[in-house]
Protein backbone atom coordinates (compact mmCIF):
# COMPACT_ATOMS: atom_id res chain seq x y z
CA UNK A 1 0.00 0.00 0.00
CA UNK A 2 1.69 3.29 -1.16
CA UNK A 3 0.94 5.86 1.04
CA UNK A 4 1.54 9.94 0.38
CA UNK A 5 0.13 13.08 1.71
CA UNK A 6 -2.35 14.04 -0.88
CA UNK A 7 -4.15 12.08 -3.64
CA UNK A 8 -5.76 14.25 -6.07
CA UNK A 9 -7.96 12.60 -8.84
CA UNK A 10 -7.34 13.28 -12.26
CA UNK A 11 -4.23 14.90 -14.34
CA UNK A 12 -5.95 18.06 -15.89
CA UNK A 13 -4.38 21.48 -16.02
CA UNK A 14 -6.25 22.56 -12.13
CA UNK A 15 -5.09 19.28 -10.39
CA UNK A 16 -1.25 19.94 -12.15
CA UNK A 17 -1.81 23.41 -11.26
CA UNK A 18 -3.30 22.47 -7.61
CA UNK A 19 -0.55 19.52 -7.22
CA UNK A 20 3.03 22.26 -7.99
CA UNK A 21 1.98 24.45 -5.40
CA UNK A 22 1.09 21.75 -3.07
CA UNK A 23 4.55 20.10 -3.60
CA UNK A 24 6.00 23.93 -3.53
CA UNK A 25 4.35 23.68 0.24
CA UNK A 26 6.35 20.64 0.79
CA UNK A 27 3.68 18.26 0.67
CA UNK A 28 4.00 14.62 -1.41
CA UNK A 29 1.44 14.62 -3.57
CA UNK A 30 0.46 11.84 -6.24
CA UNK A 31 -1.97 12.35 -9.40
CA UNK A 32 -3.97 9.27 -10.41
CA UNK A 33 -5.33 9.91 -13.86
CA UNK A 34 -7.56 7.91 -16.16
CA UNK A 35 -6.25 8.42 -19.13
CA UNK A 36 -3.59 7.16 -20.58
CA UNK A 37 -1.86 10.68 -21.11
CA UNK A 38 -2.27 13.44 -18.82
CA UNK A 39 -4.03 16.86 -19.51
CA UNK A 40 -7.58 15.98 -19.58
CA UNK A 41 -9.04 18.90 -21.55
CA UNK A 42 -5.81 20.41 -22.29
CA UNK A 43 -3.59 17.86 -24.68
CA UNK A 44 -2.27 18.56 -28.38
CA UNK A 45 -2.01 14.88 -30.18
CA UNK A 46 -0.98 13.66 -33.48
CA UNK A 47 -4.22 11.82 -33.36
CA UNK A 48 -4.37 10.71 -37.32
CA UNK A 49 -0.45 9.35 -37.78
CA UNK A 50 -1.63 7.15 -40.39
CA UNK A 51 -3.63 9.75 -42.76
CA UNK A 52 -1.84 12.95 -41.58
CA UNK A 53 1.46 12.16 -39.61
CA UNK A 54 3.13 15.23 -38.43
CA UNK A 55 -0.41 16.77 -38.22
CA UNK A 56 -0.42 18.00 -34.02
CA UNK A 57 -4.19 18.95 -32.84
CA UNK A 58 -5.54 20.60 -30.00
CA UNK A 59 -8.34 17.85 -28.93
CA UNK A 60 -10.35 20.22 -26.88
CA UNK A 61 -9.17 24.19 -25.54
CA UNK A 62 -7.30 25.98 -27.74
CA UNK A 63 -7.41 29.75 -26.56
CA UNK A 64 -6.51 30.81 -23.52
CA UNK A 65 -7.81 33.92 -21.96
CA UNK A 66 -8.81 33.43 -18.32
CA UNK A 67 -5.46 32.11 -17.12
CA UNK A 68 -3.72 35.52 -17.90
CA UNK A 69 -6.02 37.08 -15.29
CA UNK A 70 -4.40 35.28 -13.03
CA UNK A 71 -0.92 34.62 -11.54
CA UNK A 72 -0.46 31.03 -12.36
CA UNK A 73 2.05 31.33 -15.00
CA UNK A 74 4.64 34.10 -13.22
CA UNK A 75 3.83 32.51 -9.53
CA UNK A 76 4.74 29.20 -11.33
CA UNK A 77 7.52 30.15 -13.57
CA UNK A 78 6.24 27.97 -16.44
CA UNK A 79 8.39 29.46 -19.18
CA UNK A 80 11.59 27.80 -16.98
CA UNK A 81 9.48 24.50 -17.50
CA UNK A 82 9.07 25.50 -21.32
CA UNK A 83 5.70 27.27 -21.72
CA UNK A 84 5.73 30.10 -24.34
CA UNK A 85 2.71 31.70 -24.68
CA UNK A 86 1.55 33.17 -28.38
CA UNK A 87 -0.23 36.07 -27.89
CA UNK A 88 -2.73 36.13 -31.06
CA UNK A 89 -3.28 39.58 -32.91
CA UNK A 90 -5.57 39.98 -34.97
CA UNK A 91 -8.09 38.20 -32.26
CA UNK A 92 -11.33 37.76 -33.95
CA UNK A 93 -12.62 37.59 -37.79
CA UNK A 94 -16.50 37.16 -38.67
CA UNK A 95 -17.23 36.99 -42.14
CA UNK A 96 -21.04 38.60 -42.77
CA UNK A 97 -23.42 37.21 -45.66
CA UNK A 98 -23.82 40.53 -47.00
CA UNK A 99 -20.43 40.42 -47.78
CA UNK A 100 -18.91 43.18 -44.53
CA UNK A 101 -17.20 41.69 -42.13
CA UNK A 102 -16.08 42.26 -38.32
CA UNK A 103 -11.92 42.15 -37.97
CA UNK A 104 -10.30 42.84 -34.64
CA UNK A 105 -7.28 43.36 -33.58
CA UNK A 106 -5.65 43.63 -30.33
CA UNK A 107 -5.61 47.45 -30.84
CA UNK A 108 -9.02 48.88 -29.88
CA UNK A 109 -8.10 51.29 -32.36
CA UNK A 110 -7.48 49.33 -34.97
CA UNK A 111 -10.23 47.08 -34.49
CA UNK A 112 -12.47 50.59 -34.36
CA UNK A 113 -11.44 51.63 -37.80
CA UNK A 114 -11.83 47.98 -39.01
CA UNK A 115 -15.78 48.72 -37.69
CA UNK A 116 -16.06 51.98 -39.36
CA UNK A 117 -15.39 51.23 -42.58
CA UNK A 118 -18.74 49.78 -42.89
CA UNK A 119 -20.68 51.08 -39.86
CA UNK A 120 -19.29 54.75 -38.26
CA UNK A 121 -21.65 54.72 -35.47
CA UNK A 122 -20.76 51.66 -34.17
CA UNK A 123 -17.14 51.52 -34.36
CA UNK A 124 -17.42 55.40 -31.81
CA UNK A 125 -19.38 52.91 -29.36
CA UNK A 126 -16.99 49.73 -29.63
CA UNK A 127 -14.29 51.60 -27.54
CA UNK A 128 -16.80 52.68 -24.59
CA UNK A 129 -18.42 49.22 -24.65
CA UNK A 130 -15.27 47.92 -24.11
CA UNK A 131 -14.45 50.28 -21.88
CA UNK A 132 -16.63 49.27 -19.39
CA UNK A 133 -16.61 45.62 -19.50
CA UNK A 134 -12.67 45.91 -19.03
CA UNK A 135 -13.03 48.16 -15.37
CA UNK A 136 -15.74 44.99 -14.73
CA UNK A 137 -12.69 42.39 -15.22
CA UNK A 138 -10.14 44.91 -13.41
CA UNK A 139 -12.77 44.94 -10.44
CA UNK A 140 -13.92 41.56 -10.61
CA UNK A 141 -10.43 39.40 -11.01
CA UNK A 142 -9.41 39.48 -7.31
CA UNK A 143 -12.41 37.78 -6.83
CA UNK A 144 -11.44 34.96 -9.40
CA UNK A 145 -7.47 35.07 -7.88
CA UNK A 146 -9.09 34.14 -4.05
CA UNK A 147 -11.53 31.32 -2.76
CA UNK A 148 -14.90 32.90 -3.26
CA UNK A 149 -15.89 32.82 0.73
CA UNK A 150 -12.61 34.19 1.81
CA UNK A 151 -13.33 37.73 2.49
CA UNK A 152 -9.64 38.76 4.00
CA UNK A 153 -8.15 37.04 0.48
CA UNK A 154 -10.41 38.38 -1.53
CA UNK A 155 -9.82 41.97 -0.33
CA UNK A 156 -6.09 41.57 -0.22
CA UNK A 157 -6.08 40.21 -4.02
CA UNK A 158 -6.83 44.15 -4.64
CA UNK A 159 -4.17 46.83 -5.80
CA UNK A 160 -5.18 50.23 -6.48
CA UNK A 161 -5.81 50.05 -10.33
CA UNK A 162 -8.29 47.17 -9.01
CA UNK A 163 -9.84 49.42 -6.43
CA UNK A 164 -10.45 52.49 -8.58
CA UNK A 165 -11.93 50.28 -11.67
CA UNK A 166 -14.45 49.10 -8.78
CA UNK A 167 -15.29 52.60 -7.36
CA UNK A 168 -15.86 53.58 -11.27
CA UNK A 169 -18.92 51.13 -11.89
CA UNK A 170 -19.35 51.59 -7.70
CA UNK A 171 -19.30 55.37 -7.07
CA UNK A 172 -22.82 55.95 -7.13
CA UNK A 173 -26.31 54.56 -6.17
CA UNK A 174 -27.60 55.28 -9.62
CA UNK A 175 -24.03 53.72 -11.15
CA UNK A 176 -23.92 50.82 -9.03
CA UNK A 177 -27.87 49.68 -9.91
CA UNK A 178 -27.04 50.32 -13.85
CA UNK A 179 -24.45 47.39 -13.36
CA UNK A 180 -26.55 45.13 -11.32
CA UNK A 181 -29.13 45.65 -13.79
CA UNK A 182 -26.45 44.93 -16.50
CA UNK A 183 -25.45 41.74 -14.66
CA UNK A 184 -29.16 40.86 -14.45
CA UNK A 185 -30.17 41.10 -18.20
CA UNK A 186 -28.90 38.96 -21.57
CA UNK A 187 -26.06 39.49 -23.90
CA UNK A 188 -28.48 40.18 -26.72
CA UNK A 189 -30.30 43.16 -24.66
CA UNK A 190 -26.44 44.88 -24.10
CA UNK A 191 -25.82 44.04 -27.34
CA UNK A 192 -29.10 46.29 -28.56
CA UNK A 193 -28.17 48.81 -25.86
CA UNK A 194 -24.80 49.29 -27.44
CA UNK A 195 -25.05 48.50 -31.81
CA UNK A 196 -27.26 48.78 -34.40
CA UNK A 197 -25.29 46.80 -37.09
CA UNK A 198 -25.62 43.00 -37.15
CA UNK A 199 -22.65 42.17 -38.86
CA UNK A 200 -21.00 43.13 -35.69
CA UNK A 201 -23.59 42.35 -33.17
CA UNK A 202 -23.27 38.63 -34.32
CA UNK A 203 -20.20 37.71 -33.55
CA UNK A 204 -20.21 39.58 -30.03
CA UNK A 205 -23.18 37.15 -29.24
CA UNK A 206 -21.34 34.22 -30.12
CA UNK A 207 -18.36 35.47 -28.21
CA UNK A 208 -20.58 35.88 -25.21
CA UNK A 209 -22.36 32.60 -25.80
CA UNK A 210 -19.09 30.69 -25.43
CA UNK A 211 -20.12 30.56 -21.61
CA UNK A 212 -22.85 27.93 -23.14
CA UNK A 213 -26.26 29.82 -23.31
CA UNK A 214 -27.93 31.47 -25.77
CA UNK A 215 -27.95 35.25 -25.82
CA UNK A 216 -31.37 36.11 -25.31
CA UNK A 217 -31.15 34.14 -21.58
CA UNK A 218 -30.96 36.74 -18.82
CA UNK A 219 -28.10 37.36 -16.73
CA UNK A 220 -25.70 36.38 -19.60
CA UNK A 221 -24.70 39.64 -20.29
CA UNK A 222 -21.63 39.01 -18.13
CA UNK A 223 -20.00 37.05 -21.51
CA UNK A 224 -19.38 40.30 -22.90
CA UNK A 225 -16.38 40.25 -21.11
CA UNK A 226 -15.21 37.31 -23.16
CA UNK A 227 -14.60 39.83 -26.03
CA UNK A 228 -12.99 42.53 -23.67
CA UNK A 229 -10.32 39.51 -22.45
CA UNK A 230 -8.99 39.41 -25.70
CA UNK A 231 -7.95 42.37 -26.12
CA UNK A 232 -6.66 42.42 -22.80
CA UNK A 233 -5.29 41.16 -21.45
CA UNK A 234 -5.16 39.23 -24.49
CA UNK A 235 -5.83 35.88 -25.80
CA UNK A 236 -2.65 33.38 -26.42
CA UNK A 237 -1.58 29.76 -27.45
CA UNK A 238 1.08 27.56 -25.84
CA UNK A 239 3.61 27.11 -28.56
CA UNK A 240 3.21 23.77 -29.29
CA UNK A 241 -0.37 23.39 -29.01
CA UNK A 242 -2.35 23.77 -25.50
CA UNK A 243 -0.92 20.39 -24.45
CA UNK A 244 2.35 22.13 -23.90
CA UNK A 245 1.20 24.21 -21.05
CA UNK A 246 0.18 20.46 -19.71
CA UNK A 247 3.75 19.47 -20.42
CA UNK A 248 5.27 22.67 -18.68
CA UNK A 249 3.34 21.15 -15.84
CA UNK A 250 4.25 18.18 -15.65
CA UNK A 251 7.80 18.81 -16.13
CA UNK A 252 7.42 21.06 -12.84
CA UNK A 253 5.47 18.86 -10.87
CA UNK A 254 7.57 15.85 -11.57
CA UNK A 255 10.97 18.30 -11.11
CA UNK A 256 9.38 18.74 -7.39
CA UNK A 257 9.21 14.83 -6.34
CA UNK A 258 5.22 14.74 -7.66
CA UNK A 259 4.12 11.36 -9.00
CA UNK A 260 2.01 11.08 -11.91
CA UNK A 261 0.17 7.83 -12.32
CA UNK A 262 -1.85 7.35 -15.68
CA UNK A 263 -4.27 4.53 -16.55
CA UNK A 264 -5.35 4.86 -13.09
CA UNK A 265 -9.54 5.44 -12.74
CA UNK A 266 -10.33 6.05 -9.80
CA UNK A 267 -13.39 3.72 -8.54
CA UNK A 268 -13.86 4.77 -5.23
CA UNK A 269 -12.84 7.08 -2.29
CA UNK A 270 -11.95 5.46 0.50
CA UNK A 271 -14.14 6.92 4.14
CA UNK A 272 -13.02 6.03 7.84
CA UNK A 273 -15.26 7.84 10.63
CA UNK A 274 -15.85 10.63 8.34
CA UNK A 275 -12.42 11.06 6.99
CA UNK A 276 -11.23 10.44 3.07
CA UNK A 277 -8.00 7.97 4.25
CA UNK A 278 -7.09 7.51 0.14
CA UNK A 279 -8.84 5.85 -3.24
CA UNK A 280 -9.21 2.71 -4.92
CA UNK A 281 -8.93 2.62 -8.86
CA UNK A 282 -10.15 0.02 -11.61
CA UNK A 283 -8.53 -3.08 -10.91
CA UNK A 284 -8.73 -2.89 -7.31
CA UNK A 285 -5.34 -1.45 -6.34
CA UNK A 286 -5.48 1.32 -3.35
CA UNK A 287 -3.62 4.17 -2.48
CA UNK A 288 -3.57 6.23 1.08
CA UNK A 289 -3.59 9.70 1.61
CA UNK A 290 -2.21 11.01 5.29
CA UNK A 291 -3.33 14.75 4.50
CA UNK A 292 -5.95 14.45 2.41
CA UNK A 293 -7.93 13.61 -1.22
CA UNK A 294 -8.15 16.29 -3.84
CA UNK A 295 -10.87 15.89 -6.29
CA UNK A 296 -10.77 17.42 -10.05
CA UNK A 297 -13.70 15.62 -10.98
CA UNK A 298 -17.12 17.62 -10.55
CA UNK A 299 -18.76 17.00 -7.13
CA UNK A 300 -21.88 14.85 -8.74
CA UNK A 301 -19.06 12.57 -9.72
CA UNK A 302 -17.22 12.46 -6.15
CA UNK A 303 -20.57 12.64 -4.37
CA UNK A 304 -22.90 10.46 -6.27
CA UNK A 305 -20.58 8.06 -7.80
CA UNK A 306 -17.05 7.67 -5.62
CA UNK A 307 -18.17 7.89 -2.30
CA UNK A 308 -20.26 5.29 -0.02
CA UNK A 309 -23.89 6.77 -0.14
CA UNK A 310 -24.00 6.38 3.63
CA UNK A 311 -20.58 8.12 3.72
CA UNK A 312 -22.27 11.31 2.36
CA UNK A 313 -25.92 10.99 4.20
CA UNK A 314 -23.74 10.35 7.52
CA UNK A 315 -21.73 13.77 6.77
CA UNK A 316 -24.77 15.90 5.58
CA UNK A 317 -27.67 14.38 4.62
CA UNK A 318 -29.29 16.36 2.49
CA UNK A 319 -26.19 16.95 0.21
CA UNK A 320 -26.60 13.70 -2.37
CA UNK A 321 -30.19 15.39 -3.23
CA UNK A 322 -29.22 18.71 -3.54
CA UNK A 323 -25.99 18.11 -6.08
CA UNK A 324 -28.11 15.77 -7.77
CA UNK A 325 -31.13 17.93 -8.07
CA UNK A 326 -29.97 21.51 -7.78
CA UNK A 327 -26.08 21.74 -9.47
CA UNK A 328 -27.25 21.81 -13.32
CA UNK A 329 -25.76 20.86 -16.32
CA UNK A 330 -27.51 21.70 -19.39
CA UNK A 331 -27.63 19.58 -22.87
CA UNK A 332 -25.18 22.13 -24.96
CA UNK A 333 -22.24 20.21 -25.75
CA UNK A 334 -19.49 20.02 -28.42
CA UNK A 335 -19.07 18.55 -31.62
CA UNK A 336 -15.18 19.17 -32.26
CA UNK A 337 -13.89 18.77 -35.98
CA UNK A 338 -10.29 18.84 -36.46
CA UNK A 339 -8.91 18.72 -40.13
CA UNK A 340 -5.13 18.49 -41.55
CA UNK A 341 -5.18 20.45 -44.88
CA UNK A 342 -2.97 21.16 -47.49
CA UNK A 343 -3.45 24.77 -47.93
CA UNK A 344 -5.36 27.64 -45.84
CA UNK A 345 -9.11 28.05 -46.90
CA UNK A 346 -9.40 31.75 -48.64
CA UNK A 347 -12.05 33.96 -47.70
CA UNK A 348 -13.06 34.78 -51.38
CA UNK A 349 -15.88 37.19 -51.00
CA UNK A 350 -14.87 39.14 -47.74
CA UNK A 351 -11.54 40.51 -49.25
CA UNK A 352 -9.36 37.37 -47.97
CA UNK A 353 -6.30 38.33 -46.09
CA UNK A 354 -4.38 34.97 -44.52
CA UNK A 355 -4.39 36.96 -40.98
CA UNK A 356 -8.20 36.88 -40.55
CA UNK A 357 -7.05 33.10 -39.71
CA UNK A 358 -4.26 33.98 -37.18
CA UNK A 359 -7.05 34.29 -34.13
CA UNK A 360 -10.88 32.76 -34.01
CA UNK A 361 -12.93 32.56 -36.65
CA UNK A 362 -16.58 32.89 -36.05
CA UNK A 363 -19.44 32.11 -38.22
CA UNK A 364 -22.27 33.81 -36.85
CA UNK A 365 -24.33 35.23 -39.51
CA UNK A 366 -27.18 36.93 -36.78
CA UNK A 367 -27.64 37.15 -33.36
CA UNK A 368 -30.24 35.11 -33.63
CA UNK A 369 -28.63 32.33 -35.49
CA UNK A 370 -26.29 32.04 -32.81
CA UNK A 371 -29.69 31.96 -30.16
CA UNK A 372 -30.42 28.72 -32.38
CA UNK A 373 -26.68 27.54 -32.07
CA UNK A 374 -27.57 27.17 -28.11
CA UNK A 375 -30.81 26.98 -27.51
CA UNK A 376 -31.35 24.12 -30.26
CA UNK A 377 -28.96 21.82 -28.31
CA UNK A 378 -30.42 22.79 -24.92
CA UNK A 379 -33.75 20.86 -26.34
CA UNK A 380 -32.21 17.89 -28.02
CA UNK A 381 -31.90 19.35 -31.76
CA UNK A 382 -28.50 19.55 -33.78
CA UNK A 383 -28.59 23.42 -35.56
CA UNK A 384 -26.66 21.76 -38.39
CA UNK A 385 -29.27 23.17 -41.11
CA UNK A 386 -27.46 26.39 -41.02
CA UNK A 387 -24.07 25.57 -38.81
CA UNK A 388 -22.68 28.17 -36.55
CA UNK A 389 -19.20 27.67 -35.24
CA UNK A 390 -15.71 28.79 -33.42
CA UNK A 391 -13.06 27.50 -35.97
CA UNK A 392 -9.61 28.13 -35.58
CA UNK A 393 -6.22 27.58 -37.88
CA UNK A 394 -3.40 27.00 -35.01
CA UNK A 395 -0.53 26.23 -37.41
CA UNK A 396 -0.64 29.77 -38.74
CA UNK A 397 0.12 31.02 -35.64
CA UNK A 398 2.52 28.06 -35.01
CA UNK A 399 3.88 26.42 -37.73
CA UNK A 400 5.27 23.35 -35.47
CA UNK A 401 1.69 22.11 -35.18
CA UNK A 402 1.81 20.53 -39.20
CA UNK A 403 3.99 19.85 -42.12
CA UNK A 404 5.56 22.92 -43.73
CA UNK A 405 3.03 24.68 -46.05
CA UNK A 406 0.31 22.75 -44.32
CA UNK A 407 -2.43 23.58 -41.51
CA UNK A 408 -4.62 22.12 -38.67
CA UNK A 409 -8.16 23.05 -38.47
CA UNK A 410 -10.11 23.39 -35.30
CA UNK A 411 -13.78 23.65 -35.32
CA UNK A 412 -16.14 23.83 -32.32
CA UNK A 413 -19.95 23.31 -33.38
CA UNK A 414 -22.46 23.54 -30.27
CA UNK A 415 -24.58 20.34 -30.36
CA UNK A 416 -26.95 18.86 -28.12
CA UNK A 417 -25.48 15.98 -26.14
CA UNK A 418 -28.66 13.74 -25.88
CA UNK A 419 -30.88 13.74 -28.93
CA UNK A 420 -34.31 14.76 -28.73
CA UNK A 421 -36.00 11.49 -30.45
CA UNK A 422 -33.12 8.99 -30.41
CA UNK A 423 -33.02 8.29 -26.52
CA UNK A 424 -31.57 4.95 -26.14
CA UNK A 425 -29.67 4.41 -29.10
CA UNK A 426 -25.93 4.93 -30.09
CA UNK A 427 -23.33 5.72 -27.46
CA UNK A 428 -24.33 5.85 -23.74
CA UNK A 429 -28.00 6.15 -25.13
CA UNK A 430 -27.61 9.97 -26.64
CA UNK A 431 -28.42 9.21 -30.16
CA UNK A 432 -24.57 9.88 -31.32
CA UNK A 433 -23.75 7.52 -34.14
CA UNK A 434 -20.55 7.22 -35.95
CA UNK A 435 -22.81 7.82 -39.04
CA UNK A 436 -24.54 10.53 -37.32
CA UNK A 437 -21.58 12.83 -36.09
CA UNK A 438 -20.08 12.41 -39.79
CA UNK A 439 -23.41 13.63 -41.59
CA UNK A 440 -23.56 16.71 -38.65
CA UNK A 441 -19.56 17.37 -39.90
CA UNK A 442 -20.44 17.88 -43.19
CA UNK A 443 -23.11 20.22 -42.18
CA UNK A 444 -20.99 22.33 -40.87
CA UNK A 445 -18.05 22.11 -42.96
CA UNK A 446 -20.08 22.87 -46.23
CA UNK A 447 -21.40 25.74 -44.45
CA UNK A 448 -17.58 26.82 -43.57
CA UNK A 449 -16.90 26.48 -47.56
CA UNK A 450 -20.13 28.94 -48.24
CA UNK A 451 -17.58 31.66 -47.16
CA UNK A 452 -14.26 29.79 -47.85
CA UNK A 453 -14.82 27.43 -51.20
CA UNK A 454 -11.12 25.72 -51.17
CA UNK A 455 -12.09 24.73 -47.83
CA UNK A 456 -13.45 21.13 -48.87
CA UNK A 457 -10.58 20.52 -51.25
CA UNK A 458 -7.67 21.14 -48.87
CA UNK A 459 -9.16 18.67 -46.44
CA UNK A 460 -6.48 15.48 -46.67
CA UNK A 461 -7.88 14.08 -43.49
CA UNK A 462 -10.36 14.43 -40.77
CA UNK A 463 -11.40 13.32 -37.03
CA UNK A 464 -14.96 13.99 -35.74
CA UNK A 465 -15.76 13.52 -32.06
CA UNK A 466 -19.31 13.59 -30.86
CA UNK A 467 -20.47 15.45 -27.66
CA UNK A 468 -20.66 11.38 -26.04
CA UNK A 469 -17.12 10.53 -27.03
CA UNK A 470 -15.85 13.82 -25.73
CA UNK A 471 -18.10 12.92 -22.53
CA UNK A 472 -16.48 9.33 -22.09
CA UNK A 473 -12.97 10.98 -22.89
CA UNK A 474 -12.92 13.08 -20.72
CA UNK A 475 -15.26 11.36 -17.73
CA UNK A 476 -17.92 14.39 -17.62
CA UNK A 477 -21.14 14.16 -17.22
CA UNK A 478 -23.21 15.44 -20.73
CA UNK A 479 -20.38 16.15 -22.30
CA UNK A 480 -19.96 19.28 -20.25
CA UNK A 481 -16.58 20.88 -20.40
CA UNK A 482 -16.95 23.44 -18.28
CA UNK A 483 -18.04 20.30 -15.63
CA UNK A 484 -21.12 22.28 -14.70
CA UNK A 485 -23.20 24.77 -15.97
CA UNK A 486 -21.24 28.64 -16.12
CA UNK A 487 -24.80 30.85 -15.16
CA UNK A 488 -24.84 33.29 -12.46
CA UNK A 489 -27.30 30.73 -9.91
CA UNK A 490 -23.66 28.65 -10.42
CA UNK A 491 -20.87 31.15 -10.15
CA UNK A 492 -19.08 32.72 -7.06
CA UNK A 493 -20.18 30.94 -3.65
CA UNK A 494 -22.72 29.40 -5.43
CA UNK A 495 -20.57 27.29 -7.62
CA UNK A 496 -20.70 24.17 -6.84
CA UNK A 497 -23.45 24.95 -4.10
CA UNK A 498 -23.17 27.43 -1.26
CA UNK A 499 -21.78 24.58 1.36
CA UNK A 500 -19.01 22.97 -0.81
CA UNK A 501 -18.21 26.25 -2.64
CA UNK A 502 -14.87 26.87 -0.67
CA UNK A 503 -13.03 23.68 -2.14
CA UNK A 504 -13.88 22.10 1.51
CA UNK A 505 -16.59 19.28 1.75
CA UNK A 506 -18.49 18.23 5.03
CA UNK A 507 -15.70 14.96 5.03
CA UNK A 508 -12.65 15.63 6.31
CA UNK A 509 -9.97 15.43 4.43
CA UNK A 510 -11.91 15.90 1.23
CA UNK A 511 -11.13 18.62 -1.15
CA UNK A 512 -12.49 19.94 -4.36
CA UNK A 513 -10.84 21.40 -7.19
CA UNK A 514 -11.33 21.55 -11.43
CA UNK A 515 -13.72 23.36 -13.51
CA UNK A 516 -17.01 22.19 -10.69
CA UNK A 517 -15.59 24.67 -8.54
CA UNK A 518 -14.43 28.64 -8.47
CA UNK A 519 -14.10 30.44 -10.92
CA UNK A 520 -14.93 27.77 -13.26
CA UNK A 521 -14.13 25.99 -16.13
CA UNK A 522 -12.16 26.73 -19.30
CA UNK A 523 -8.25 27.28 -19.09
CA UNK A 524 -7.17 29.68 -16.08
CA UNK A 525 -5.85 27.52 -13.69
CA UNK A 526 -7.41 29.16 -10.77
CA UNK A 527 -9.40 26.48 -9.31
CA UNK A 528 -6.19 24.65 -8.95
CA UNK A 529 -4.92 27.55 -7.20
CA UNK A 530 -7.33 28.63 -4.76
CA UNK A 531 -8.03 25.06 -3.86
CA UNK A 532 -4.22 24.77 -2.89
CA UNK A 533 -4.66 27.51 -0.76
CA UNK A 534 -7.41 26.56 1.29
CA UNK A 535 -6.01 23.37 1.74
CA UNK A 536 -2.19 24.97 3.19
CA UNK A 537 -4.14 27.16 5.33
CA UNK A 538 -6.53 24.23 6.39
CA UNK A 539 -3.25 22.31 7.71
CA UNK A 540 -1.27 25.22 8.76
CA UNK A 541 -3.51 28.39 9.84
CA UNK A 542 -0.57 30.67 10.27
CA UNK A 543 0.32 29.97 6.64
CA UNK A 544 -2.49 32.07 6.05
CA UNK A 545 -0.35 35.50 6.91
CA UNK A 546 2.11 34.14 4.29
CA UNK A 547 -0.48 34.07 1.66
CA UNK A 548 -1.65 37.24 2.78
CA UNK A 549 1.47 39.27 2.35
CA UNK A 550 3.70 37.15 -0.27
CA UNK A 551 0.85 35.96 -2.30
CA UNK A 552 1.16 32.47 -2.34
C1 LIG B 1 -13.85 20.78 -27.32
C2 LIG B 1 -13.48 21.73 -26.20
C3 LIG B 1 -12.96 22.97 -26.49
C4 LIG B 1 -12.60 23.85 -25.48
N1 LIG B 1 -12.03 25.05 -25.81
C5 LIG B 1 -11.59 25.87 -24.83
C6 LIG B 1 -10.83 27.02 -25.16
O1 LIG B 1 -10.54 27.29 -26.33
N2 LIG B 1 -10.41 27.82 -24.13
C7 LIG B 1 -10.66 27.51 -22.83
O2 LIG B 1 -10.24 28.26 -21.95
N3 LIG B 1 -11.35 26.40 -22.48
C8 LIG B 1 -11.80 25.56 -23.46
N4 LIG B 1 -12.46 24.42 -23.13
C9 LIG B 1 -12.75 24.14 -21.71
C10 LIG B 1 -11.50 23.72 -20.94
O3 LIG B 1 -10.69 22.90 -21.73
C11 LIG B 1 -11.89 22.97 -19.65
O4 LIG B 1 -12.87 23.70 -18.95
C12 LIG B 1 -10.68 22.79 -18.74
O5 LIG B 1 -9.60 22.20 -19.46
C13 LIG B 1 -11.05 21.94 -17.53
O6 LIG B 1 -9.85 21.64 -16.83
P1 LIG B 1 -9.85 20.77 -15.48
O7 LIG B 1 -8.44 20.49 -15.17
O8 LIG B 1 -10.67 21.46 -14.47
O9 LIG B 1 -10.65 19.45 -15.85
P2 LIG B 1 -10.38 18.32 -16.95
O10 LIG B 1 -9.54 18.85 -18.05
O11 LIG B 1 -11.72 17.76 -17.28
O12 LIG B 1 -9.50 17.27 -16.16
C14 LIG B 1 -10.03 16.27 -15.34
C15 LIG B 1 -9.14 15.04 -15.48
O13 LIG B 1 -9.67 14.00 -14.67
C16 LIG B 1 -9.55 12.77 -15.38
N5 LIG B 1 -10.53 11.83 -14.83
C17 LIG B 1 -11.86 11.78 -15.05
N6 LIG B 1 -12.41 10.79 -14.34
C18 LIG B 1 -11.42 10.19 -13.64
C19 LIG B 1 -11.35 9.12 -12.71
N7 LIG B 1 -12.45 8.44 -12.35
N8 LIG B 1 -10.14 8.79 -12.19
C20 LIG B 1 -9.01 9.46 -12.54
N9 LIG B 1 -9.03 10.48 -13.42
C21 LIG B 1 -10.21 10.86 -13.96
C22 LIG B 1 -9.83 13.17 -16.81
O14 LIG B 1 -9.35 12.20 -17.72
C23 LIG B 1 -9.07 14.49 -16.89
O15 LIG B 1 -7.73 14.30 -17.24
C24 LIG B 1 -12.80 23.50 -24.14
C25 LIG B 1 -13.31 22.23 -23.82
C26 LIG B 1 -13.65 21.35 -24.84
C27 LIG B 1 -14.17 19.98 -24.50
Amino acid sequence: MQTHDIILIGAGHNALICAAYLLKAGYSVLLLEKNSIPGGAATTEEIMPDRAPGFHFNLCAIDHAFIHLGPVVQELELHKHGLEYLFCDPLVFCPHPDGKYFFAHKSVEKTCQEIARFSPTDAQKYGEYLDSWQRLISAITPVFNAPPKSVIDILTSYNPSNVKDLFSLMGSDRATLDLIRTLFTSAEDILEEWFDAEFLKAPLARMASELSVPPSQKTSAIGGMMMAMRHHPGVARPRGGTGALTAALVRLVTSLGGKILTDQAVTKILVDHNRAEGVRVAGGQEYRASKGVISSLDAKRVFLQLLDAGDVDGADPQLRHRIGRRVTSHNDAILKIDCALSELPRFEHHEHRDEYWTGAVLIADSVDHVELAHSDPHIGRIPDENPSMYAVIPSLLDPSLAPPGQHTLWIEFFSPYAIAGAEGTGLQGTGWTEERKNQVADRVLDKLATYAPNLKSAIIARRVESPAEISERLGVEKGNYYHFDMTMDMMLPFRPLPEISDYQTPIQNLFLTGAGTHPGGSISGLPGRNCARVFIREQNPFAVVGQWFFGQ
